[in-house]
């Protein structure tokens, strides 16, 4: 069985010249060809799966899951989905909706979407000073920056060092006076899934997993840092009415992105199973062994998959 990820699923906007998404007209393509050569699980056999930890029915077939809850999740892919008598896992990190503010690593897609690379790593070291890369980064920093030449490369070195190089501590504000000596404006209400939209996707029979309340690397927090990350982020799905089965999802994926507390913690609350990123099928062995860990390809992986 395949378990397939998918972040942004929409149309080009001439706002975001620069933006990585999977088309709309690709997803189709895609969702085509999983049904003409392995079918896709139904609900049902999903959740015997899990109960049973035996694939059965499910075997072969593909499962959709999508990441972050972008609102083009409903206007797009939910869209879809019922046109085809379809369902899918949507995970949601639940922060923004406490603090109408767009999450880091969703206002790091739009600027490098809005802006051309080479000027926005122009800006960022701009205002980047040593003391807000932690020393034991500094050389790696020195010798990763101060190569860039084409435009690809000015995003992938402005994402690395808001990703990697930086301490969370500066991160936010340095963002921020990017994004105003650029003046833009970042939409946290459009730019996620209203709480209405997850309700009624979830009526009709997707399933809502839980993502973090802030979309950490959970690796580099606390135990108690990831407990709070996860407890509170289901809890805001339950007061929404959205959690029918506890299921969870790590930020960025890959076996460095979580560690062994993780895992506990979410056999501790009850989880029933969780999705890594790890470019296999799930086996039987998994439903047993992987369940906090499920392998999930991203749809790149496959044809129509890569972002335009
Ligand atoms: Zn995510």
């Amino acid at each position: 069985m395949k378990a397939i990820m998918y972040h942004y699923v929409q149309e080009y906007s001439s706002d975001l010249p620069y933006f990585r998404y999977l088309d709309i007209r690709n997803f189709v393509k895609q969702l085509d060809l999983f049904e003409k050569k392995f079918g896709f699980v139904s609900k049902t056999e999903w959740m015997l799966a899990i109960e049973r930890k035996r694939l059965g029915d499910a075997k072969g077939k593909v499962l959709l899951t999508f990441d972050d809850a972008m609102s083009c999740h409903y206007q797009y892919v939910y869209t879809e989905l019922k046109r085809r008598n379809l369902w899918g896992i949507f995970y949601v990190p639940t922060q923004p909706y406490i603090t109408n503010k767009m999450l880091n690593v969703h206002r790091i897609h739009l600027l490098c979407g809005a802006i051309n690379g080479v000027e926005l790593l122009e800006r960022l070291l701009y205002f980047l000073e040593e003391k807000m890369i932690p020393d034991k980064k500094i050389r790696a920093f020195k010798e990763d920056t101060y190569t860039n030449q084409s435009n690809y490369e000015g995003i992938s070195q402005f994402k690395r060092i808001l990703n990697y190089f930086v301490s969370y501590h500066y991160r936010e504000a340095l963002i921020d006076k990017v994004a105003n000596f650029f003046d833009y404006k970042f939409e946290a209400p459009t730019f996620y899934l209203s709480v209405e939209e997850l309700q009624e996707m979830h009526a009709y029979g997707n399933i809502i997993g839980a993502h973090t309340v802030s979309h950490p690397v959970m690796s580099k927090l606390s135990a108690g840092a990831q407990l709070s990350e996860i407890v509170n982020s289901f809890n805001f799905l339950d007061n929404i009415n959205c959690q029918t089965s506890k299921t969870y999802c790590h930020p960025y994926g890959g076996f460095h992105s979580f560690d062994d507390l993780t895992i506990d913690i979410l056999y501790s609350q009850n989880v029933q199973y969780s999705f890594n990123v790890e470019h296999r099928d799930i086996i039987d062995a998994d439903l047993i062994s992987s369940v906090q860990c499920l392998p999930r390809f991203d749809c790149n992986k496959f044809p129509f998959g890569k972002a335009s």
